[in-house]
């Protein structure tokens, strides 16, 4: 399965891959040397928008792509690029946060996770994802919308990019 590490002027698109179900190492911390030995020692694709580390990993004979244009461009091209469905299905998602696998709680062991969530947030979901890593938990609240909207307006600009013809 493709698996991804990103620079750290890529927060969103990590993040977006994320949720998409990819296997993402970020951190805002992460400097080049550390970069490019992640992806050739865990034979990860690198992402990045820095033109000389692009070139560096290509002169190593990674696989590496080149992010331009805006945050939402971005995303858009990666999503493209690697066939990327813009469907979030938490089911399949990683921690947002720290790309740990998430474990599904339904209603029948919801108990599991009542420390870690507000008492409002317990009473009213009946399904949770817990990050095996970091023990945050997610469930469909009001962001929820959000991210349905963002997927929306990213599968718009994917096909945007599938009908434009590439010059050879
Ligand atoms: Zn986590």
């Amino acid at each position: 399965m493709t698996s991804f590490v990103v620079d750290a002027m890529l927060g969103k698109v990590a993040l977006w891959l994320r949720l998409a179900g990819k296997d993402t190492i970020y951190s805002p911390d992460i400097n080049d040397d550390e970069l490019l030995e992640i992806a050739k020692n865990q034979n990860r694709i690198l992402l990045t928008s820095d033109a000389e580390l692009h070139n560096r990993a290509e002169e190593a004979c990674l696989e590496t792509m080149l992010l331009r244009g805006t945050a939402d461009q971005r995303v858009a091209a990666v999503f493209h690029q690697f066939s990327i469905n813009p469907k979030i299905d938490p089911s399949k998602s990683r921690c947002s946060k720290c790309n740990g696998i998430l474990t599904e709680i339904d209603s029948s062991d919801k108990e599991r996770i009542k420390d870690l969530v507000f008492e409002q947030t317990y009473n009213h979901y009946d399904r949770f994802w817990l990050c095996n890593e970091c023990r945050r938990v997610f469930f469909q609240g009001g962001q929820w919308t959000n991210i349905s909207k963002y997927m929306k307006r990213i599968e718009r600009m994917i096909q945007m990019l599938k009908e434009t013809i590439q010059p050879l």
